[in-house]
């Protein structure tokens, strides 16, 4: 549960990160369609080709902010779907019990880590035995 929300808080991290960049982006277009608006308008005969350079400028900052937004919705439910999982295996050390559970993986483990709490069946001390990528059956199999 924690790692889930941890991974949750760190995509939208990045995802307000780009966000902030595609508004900053959006803000300067919308800074440079104005002022090659008033030059257009106001700055006479010699800065009209100013104003149509900045005015260029503004559409190009609009439509890359625009994709980019629109690019990051994609990929980021595509890393969603994608993204395997990391599981990692706790068993009980005690012999006669050999209680194996499987949990996702969360930051500090490792294998042949002590694992702080008990084992649920027998209270015996329980040891991280393996750590590693969930793969999915559809990744295996590979069409020729
Ligand atoms: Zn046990």
């Amino acid at each position: 549960m924690t790692s889930q929300t941890q991974t949750k808080t760190t995509s939208n991290k990045v995802a307000s990160y780009l966000m902030l960049i595609v508004l900053v982006v959006m803000a300067l277009s919308i800074v440079a369609l104005f002022l090659a608006f008033d030059t257009f308008l106001f700055g006479g005969e010699d800065n009209q080709l100013a104003a149509l350079i900045l005015a260029g400028l503004g559409i190009i900052a609009l439509i890359t902010a625009v994709f980019l937004l629109y690019q990051s919705r994609k990929q980021a439910a595509e890393i969603k779907i994608e993204a395997p999982k990391v599981m990692t295996t706790i068993e009980c050390q005690n012999k006669g019990c050999g209680n194996k559970t499987m949990r996702e993986f969360q930051r500090g483990d490792y294998v042949f880590k002590d694992f702080d709490t008990a084992c649920p069946k027998c209270g015996g001390r329980q040891i991280i035995t393996a750590a590693y990528k969930e793969i999915k059956e559809k990744e295996k199999t590979y069409a020729i």
